[in-house]
């Protein structure tokens, strides 16, 4: 078992980074761009990354009720290189933007991702569609999952991205960890490790009790386990969506105390592109 609730930070510990922030454009996060760079300084990150969801082209008048509109693009791109240039040398500021793999809009997020100078993509997949229909995160069906393991596979196997964000998402709402959930776990896990793609504990779980309803809940112990035994490493992502979160170091240091209590090898960098094997 890993010991989940003891807090022993060590002296010669990585510097602290996070590379899982959204902003307010998402509409349902608080605080103002520059809140979130002060309170990642105060909480004694090195290095901040801002990875809001995607936009979507939609081809139809749809507007996302989780993301930004494509006309608010431009300005978070311009908003995080502002924050970037005025806090060199107090903190490492990155660009980043989260996306589900839709593959009618891969041609699309690559060309942004260059127009803009993105620094690099967090995959998450939230929803089944770019419609929404599916939460990924309140499922608790057998099928759900096997939807989930697809479109999570097919992302990996693009090469587009830098990091598998909450890998574990699928088991928030699920009640039991059971045969679907195991090879679920175990695709995901060794298509990542094939593709050299760091998975993300992300540390916002910890805060969604309520939001289970019953279910494992994440960082799921099964889930990482099973990640252990593959090999993979591994970022911690605090998933802000309010400044305050970056104040919690602590809880930062315990989620370190937990992989290495695994054997799971920590890593504090994305984007660079050098753990790509293949990329499209
Ligand atoms: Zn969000
Ligand atoms: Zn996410």
């Amino acid at each position: 078992m890993v010991p989940f609730y003891t807090y022993q930070p060590r002296r010669n510990d990585p510097i602290r980074a996070n590379y899982h922030t959204h902003t307010t454009r998402c509409k349902h996060a608080q605080g103002s761009d520059r809140d979130y760079v002060l309170a990642a300084i105060q909480g004694g990150f090195s290095r901040l990354g801002f990875s809001d969801h995607t936009p979507w082209p939609y081809p139809d008048g749809f507007v996302s009720p989780t993301r930004m509109d494509m006309d608010e693009l431009a300005g978070y791109v311009q908003s995080v290189n502002a924050l970037k240039a005025a806090h060199a040398g107090e903190i490492e500021i990155r660009l980043g933007l989260e996306a589900e793999h839709y593959p009618e809009y891969t041609g699309w997020l690559l060309e942004m991702k260059q127009a803009h100078g993105v620094d690099y993509l967090l995959l998450g997949s939230h929803f089944d569609t770019r419609y929404e229909e599916v939460y990924y995160g309140k499922i608790s069906s057998p099928e759900h999952v096997v939807g989930y393991a697809k479109l999570t596979l097919e992302g990996i196997a693009s090469g587009l991205y830098d990091c598998l964000a909450h890998p574990d998402l699928f088991l928030q709402a699920y009640p039991r960890f059971d045969d679907v959930c195991l090879k679920a776990s175990r695709d995901i896990c060794r298509a990542a490790r094939d593709m050299d793609l760091p998975l993300e504990y992300n540390l916002s779980g910890f805060y969604n009790v309520r939001r289970r309803r019953g279910g494992l809940g994440y960082p799921c112990l099964e889930f990482w386990q099973v990640a252990a035994e593959e090999g993979l490493s591994a970022i911690i992502g605090i998933d802000a969506h309010s400044p305050e979160r970056m104040l919690d170091a602590p809880l930062y240091d315990l989620a370190r105390q937990h992989l290495r209590a695994l054997g799971i090898r920590e890593v504090t960098s994305l984007g660079n592109k050098a753990h790509k094997k293949k990329a499209v």
